[in-house]
């Protein structure tokens, strides 16, 4: 486990005012948040400290305003959703640093809590300027992040302000931590890993890692569709990328070295046209695809043997959908495995960790995100996670800790 101080370590916290790093970067439409997930995330850090009587300042981004005041990217377009979250006030603040947010602390009483404006307003946030952090470090007596999301990003609000106050992961940066430790950092083997997803050039990172990680590698969605062409088998016109068949190659010898078993379907489902529930649509064995036909997801009986592999495991990761979800009834081999996945979970043999924006979706689709034991939500972070890079605001926290002895 990745060595970090949670809330548990905090002392009396009343009176002082705690730098919260979150992730409230949500969906909107029409000024109004269609989203909650991101700041029902933090709701339980932020209340936790408030209650312990902590004045409580939101530092959060918005938006790519790369450096410059956009009022149509100003946090204070979410104080609303964040009041209705918390179902309490909260004063927003115009600034990060300064005398203004020096006066509104001023105002704030021990358990309030204040949001500041969006840090990407000025340059020295995603600079990582020692003199901005600086800056909002003089306002704050502790620093807490609880934005992983946000977190394999090296900006100020992120990593700066962790070496210039004492720093603590938040609730949700904490079961993000300790999710991602129990499915790669520190699992119980055997390991599954299933990776789909459209194109296998934007994971090769994730597969080179997986590899040398985990027992099974489960490969589906368009990215099979690239493996299975470098077997030299005719996925006609498939979604493909032919041009990747020596890396696709490479994973394999390296999987084969590592001991890990890579998983490629033997039956698909095809169709001529890319719609919901073509005439076309069949289900085949990946040596007869026509020509005119492409493939759109895993078969049943491929599905089968996963369901009989991850059986035999304790662990598994999962980025990527098998097929394209979006359109029926290309969604089937996701929402079964899923299914399953599921199922195994509750039974308690299976620690399921899941993420990535589609990956969620097809979850929530399938209708089994709750019942997985963790699913993240944090994207870019995830994935990079997956790949094994270190996330500089994680690994600050970790030095942090370090530093301070606990
Ligand atoms: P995530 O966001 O979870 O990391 P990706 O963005 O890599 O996942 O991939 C998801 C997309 O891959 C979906 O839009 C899905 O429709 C598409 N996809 C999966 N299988 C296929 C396939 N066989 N052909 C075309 N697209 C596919
Ligand atoms: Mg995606």
């Amino acid at each position: 486990m990745p060595h970090f101080r949670t809330l548990d370590a905090l002392d009396d916290v009343a009176g002082k005012v705690a730098l919260v790093r979150v992730d409230f970067n949500v969906p909107m439409n029409d000024g109004a948040v269609t989203d909650l997930t991101r700041i029902r995330a933090s709701a339980g850090t932020i209340l936790e400290l408030a209650d312990a009587g902590a004045k409580v300042l939101l530092l959060a981004h918005f938006g790519r305003p790369k450096g410059e005041r956009h009022s149509t990217l100003s946090t204070s377009l979410i104080q609303g959703a964040v009041q209705a979250v918390l179902g309490r006030e909260v004063m927003f603040i115009s600034e990060v640093e300064g005398p203004v947010v020096a006066q509104a602390i001023g105002i704030l009483r021990p358990g309030d809590v204040g949001l500041l404006e969006n840090t990407r307003f000025w340059p020295g946030e995603e600079a990582n300027d020692p003199a901005f952090a600086r800056g909002i470090a003089a306002n704050g007596d502790l620093y807490v992040n609880d934005a992983f999301s946000a977190s394999h990003r090296a900006h100020a609000s992120t990593e700066g302000l962790t070496h210039l106050l004492p720093a603590f992961a938040g609730r949700a940066m904490q079961a993000e931590l300790e999710a991602l430790d129990k499915a790669l950092g520190n699992p119980e083997q055997p390991v599954a890993a299933v990776v789909g997803g459209a194109k296998v050039s934007t994971k090769l990172g994730v597969l080179e890692h997986l590899v040398s990680k985990v027992q099974h590698l489960i490969i589906g969605g368009g990215m099979a569709n690239t493996f299975l062409a470098a077997r030299g088998i005719d996925v006609g016109k498939s979604l493909c990328e032919h041009a990747l068949a020596d890396q696709a190659e490479a994973i394999m010898d390296a999987a084969d070295a590592a001991g890990c078993t890579v998983h490629l379907p033997y039956d698909v489902v095809v169709a001529q046209e890319f719609a919901a529930n073509p005439p076309s649509v069949r289900i085949c064995n990946v040596h007869e695809v026509a020509a005119d036909e492409m493939i759109l997801d895993i078969g049943p009986q491929a599905v089968e043997a996963l369901a009989d592999v991850l059986k035999t495991c304790r662990t598994l990761v999962w980025n990527g959908p098998l097929g394209a979800f979006e359109t029926p009834p290309f969604d089937e081999a996701t929402v079964a495995l899923a299914k399953i996945a599921a199922a195994l979970t509750h039974e308690g043999s299976l620690v399921s960790v899941a993420g990535g924006g589609d990956t969620v979706a097809a979850l929530n689709h399938a209708g089994v995100a709750q019942e997985f034991t963790y699913v993240s939500t944090a994207g870019g972070a995830f994935l990079e996670w997956m790949e094994g890079r270190e996330l500089p605001g994680v690994t600050a926290l970790t030095r942090a800790a370090l530093a301070q002895g606990s």
